[in-house]
C-alpha cells in the first residue's frame, strides 16, 4: 500500500543513509561523517563549553558548572555597573585565571587542521576563551564575545588583555581612569549585531555543521545549527551525551569527547587513498 510505504520512508528519513550491520557503529558513523565533510566542503564548526572543558575550563551549566557554585549575577550588566570591583574579583578568578591556565586541546587543534586543509570555512563558538585562535583557527566568530579584549566604559578605548593590569580591582583605563569591562556578553546584554548577523549568514551557507560540545540550550546561539539545517546543511554532532539537537536536528551523532573523536575524524577526512596509485593523498584541493 502506498500509504504504508510513505510512512515508512518518512520515518527512515532522519537516518539519511542505509546502514549495513557493519556500518552501524561509531566507526561507520565516523566514516560517513568524514565523507560528507569531504564531499560538501563548506563545513561550519559550532562549538560550546564541552570542547573547552577538556582544556580545564569549567562550563557554566550542568552538574559541575559554575552556576551551581556561584551566583551568576556578578556578570549581570546592572550589577557590574553598580559594583565593578566586586564583580571583577569573580570575573578575574573564574574566567581570566582559569583561561590563562588553559591550553587548546586535541579537539581545538583538529578543528584548526580542517580549516587549514580547506574543509572548515569558519568556527562559530559560544566560548570566550580564545582557545580556537590559539590552536590556529583563523575565521572565528565569537558569539558571546571574548576575554581577549576589554574596553573602557567611559572613553570606549579598547585594550588587549595582555596590556591590562589585573592586579588591582577593578582594572582601569590607562588614559582616562574609567572602569574596564571585558568584551564578553554579560547577562542582559545583546549579542553583538555584526557577530550575530555573520554567524547566521555562515550557517545559511554551510554544507555541514559540525556541532561540538554544545547542549543546544543557550538562545539565540542554539539556533545556529537549526538555521543551517533548514537551509540544507547536514548536521554532525560530537557530544559526550545526547543534546537538544540529537533527536531532531542531528544527522550523524558521534558520541564521545571532542579531543578523542575530532582527531579521528580529521584523519578520516584528510587521509584519503588515491584510487589510481593507492598513495595517500590529502583531501584539500
Ligand atoms: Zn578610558
Amino acid at each position: 500500500m502506498p500509504g504504508v510505504q510513505c510512512t515508512a520512508l518518512f520515518a527512515g528519513r532522519r537516518t539519511a543513509y542505509v546502514q549495513s550491520a557493519e556500518e552501524d557503529t561509531i566507526g561507520g558513523d565516523l566514516k560517513r561523517a568524514a565523507s560528507i565533510i569531504r564531499e560538501r566542503r563548506e563545513t561550519v564548526a559550532f562549538t560550546g563549553a564541552g570542547i573547552s572543558v577538556e582544556s580545564g575550563i569549567p562550563p557554566f551549566r550542568g552538574p559541575d558548572g559554575l552556576w551551581t557554585k556561584h551566583d551568576p549575577s556578578f556578570i549581570e550588566l546592572g550589577h557590574f555597573l553598580d559594583d565593578p570591583a566586586g564583580s571583577w574579583i569573580f570575573i578575574r578568578e573564574l574566567f581570566f585565571d582559569a583561561i590563562e591556565r588553559a591550553e587548546p586541546n586535541a579537539g581545538h587543534i583538529a578543528v584548526a587542521e580542517l580549516e587549514r586543509a580547506g574543509f572548515v570555512r569558519s568556527v562559530i563558538t559560544q566560548n570566550i576563551d580564545g582557545l580556537h585562535q590559539m590552536a590556529g583557527s583563523e575565521k572565528v566568530l565569537e558569539f558571546h564575545g571574548t576575554t581577549r579584549t576589554l574596553h573602557c566604559l567611559d572613553c570606549h578605548a579598547a585594550y588587549a588583555r595582555e596590556n591590562v593590569d589585573l592586579s588591582k580591582m577593578p582594572p582601569t583605563c590607562p588614559s582616562c581612569g574609567g572602569v574596564l569591562k571585558p568584551d564578553f556578553v554579560f547577562f542582559s546584554e545583546q549579542i553583538p549585531e555584526d557577530v550575530s548577523r555573520d554567524s547566521f549568514a555562515e550557517a545559511g551557507a554551510a554544507g555541514v555543521v559540525l556541532v561540538v560540545g554544545s547542549t543546544g540550550e543557550v538562545m539565540p546561539a542554539a539556533y545556529v545549527p537549526v538555521v543551517a539545517k533548514e537551509a540544507g546543511a547536514m548536521v554532525v554532532e560530537i557530544n559526550t551525551s545526547v543534546s537538544a539537537y540529537t533527536r531532531d536536528v542531528t544527522d550523524i551523532f558521534l558520541q564521545g569527547k571532542a579531543g578523542d573523536v575530532l582527531p579521528e575524524l580529521v584523519r578520516e577526512v584528510l587521509g584519503t587513498v588515491c584510487e589510481n596509485c593507492s598513495g595517500v593523498s590529502r583531501g584539500a584541493a
